[in-house]
């Protein structure tokens, strides 16, 4: 059941998956993959790699160059393969809940790797448990494997199988499936989270972002479309399309935060994206102030923009050390005010008696901009004007992202001008709510945690 952000489903991931046909390393290349998706996910990650219908699996907790080792990969062989970086909501972060899931079934290997969360799995759970099934994790994607194993005994083909499994469920869902035979890539049918489709010679690869396709140099071939099942095997690539055609809600919190500057999403530049939202804030927030810097990294892009369109110039005013994992994924309070410490440094030179502009891409509790702030203003610098490329958090992602319940969103029982008080900025300064549309270009999107329209009813949630 569903009780907010920190329910136990709850999971922001990536997901990669490589189908061989030239030879390739497939371990390694599902390794450069993950490397690329880390920012995703930084609990645990894992592959499997399918050889001839044996399946060789890694997963651990830990950072993908921490789990995976030389002497790992080298015994990881096989000819399709897919991966999984993950991060946990509520610190339910187990070995048992790491991805992908590999289960033995009437046809064979089942191995699955997901990035989302249902809105409907603990309705669906609880259907399964009464028929009589054991659950091994507190993850939902057990659930879908379920679903596709009781699906495949009544159809022809895996795909078929999750065609019906995709009735079933509800919700976000980016997938990749393998079975003995095929790789299999599935996009929900409102495309909360991306997926693209990539090509090395004649070897295909599936992704969460383009970036992990530019690390393998392999080429962009498209994204997978929102309901869209892909399936590749020694005939090459198809698609079934049953399920396309509903409105698209792709979350714009992945061009704001999630995703990777040098991604592509759904044809749009995150990159790009977040430096308009640094020029719109610009526009509906301007502040006199003598150099503008960015919070590493994801506001980075964003300050860019509002240096561009306000004529402040850039400045680097935050050193990062960039070996621990970001703020926002921490899972308690008490190590959340920690690593801010440890993670981020002013720049005193550059910041010491100047006006600052602060941009960032959300406040969540505001405890970390607090601290980042206060630490700017003991360097030196006279002011600092907060400006955030995102409207304030009002409800929480029931999609699969971090954003809390509304006890924990400092934006729900605070004013604009209280939060400013409390985070100790001289003034602040969100995106206009009805500017978010202008980030994801001609996509649909969801915007439910700033606005409570959720595209989707919440079945699972506790009342
Ligand atoms: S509620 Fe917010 S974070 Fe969740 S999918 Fe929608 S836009 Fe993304």
């Amino acid at each position: 059941m569903i009780k907010g952000c920190f329910d136990s489903l709850h999971e922001e991931c990536g997901v990669i998956g490589f189908y061989d046909n030239n030879g390739y390393d497939v371990a390694s290349m599902i390794y450069l993959g993950l490397f690329a998706l880390q920012h995703r996910g930084q609990e645990s990650c894992g592959m499997a790699i399918n050889d001839d219908n044996h399946i060789n699996q890694h997963k651990d907790l830990g950072l993908v160059s921490e789990v995976f080792t030389k002497d790992i990969l080298s015994r990881l062989k096989g000819t399709i393969g897919i991966g999984h970086v993950r991060y946990s909501t509520c610190g339910i972060n187990t070995r048992e809940n790491a991805q992908p899931l590999v289960s033995q079934y009437v046809k064979g290997t089942l191995s699955m790797a997901h990035n989302g969360n249902l809105v409907n799995a603990m309705k669906l759970k609880s259907e399964l448990k009464a028929r009589g099934s054991i659950f091994q994790t507190s993850s939902d994607t057990e659930v879908i494997m379920h679903l596709a194993a009781i699906e495949r005994t009544k159809t022809k083909s895996i795909e078929e199988a999750m065609e019906n499994v995709m009735t079933r469920i509800k919700g976000a869902y980016s997938l990749v499936v393998m079975s003995p035979r095929k790789l299999i890539g599935i996009r929900d049918p409102q495309g909360f989270r991306p997926l693209c489709i990539g090509k090395l010679k004649d070897s295909y690869i599936l992704a969460s972002e383009t970036c992990a396709l530019d690390v393998m140099n392999a080429e962009f071939v498209r994204d997978v479309e929102p309901g869209e099942i892909v399936v590749i095997d020694h005939n090459g690539l198809r698609s079934i399309k049953a399920h396309c055609g509903q409105p698209k809600n792709l979350c714009v919190f992945e061009y704001i935060y999630f995703a990777r500057p040098d991604s592509k999403i759904d044809g749009v530049s995150v990159h790009e994206s977040r430096v308009l939202a640094g020029k719109l804030l610009a526009k509906a927030h301007p502040v006199d102030a003598d150099m503008v810097i960015g919070v590493p990294d994801s506001g980075i892009n964003a300050a860019e923009g509002y240096s561009q369109e306000s004529g402040i110039p850039y400045g680097y005013g935050l050193v990062k050390n960039r070996y621990i994992g970001r703020t926002f994924i921490q899972p308690t309070q008490s190590e959340r005010i920690e690593s801010v410490h440890i993670k981020l440094n002013v720049l005193k030179s550059n910041v010491e008696g100047k006006r600052i502009v602060m941009v960032d891409d959300s406040i969540v509790r505001g405890t970390t901009c607090a601290n980042i702030i206060k630490m700017l203003k003991e360097a030196g610098a006279t002011e600092v004007h907060m400006r955030v490329s995102a409207p304030p958090f009002l409800w929480p992602c029931y999609f699969g992202t971090d954003i809390p319940s509304k006890k924990d969103l400092i934006a729900c029982h605070n004013s604009i001008e209280e939060i400013r008080q409390l985070i100790g900025a001289d003034s602040l300064g969100f995106l206009p709510a009805d500017q978010v549309k202008y980030l994801c270009g001609s996509n649909g999107y969801c915007d439910a945690c700033f606005s409570g329209d959720y595209p989707i009813p919440i079945e699972d949630i506790e009342e």
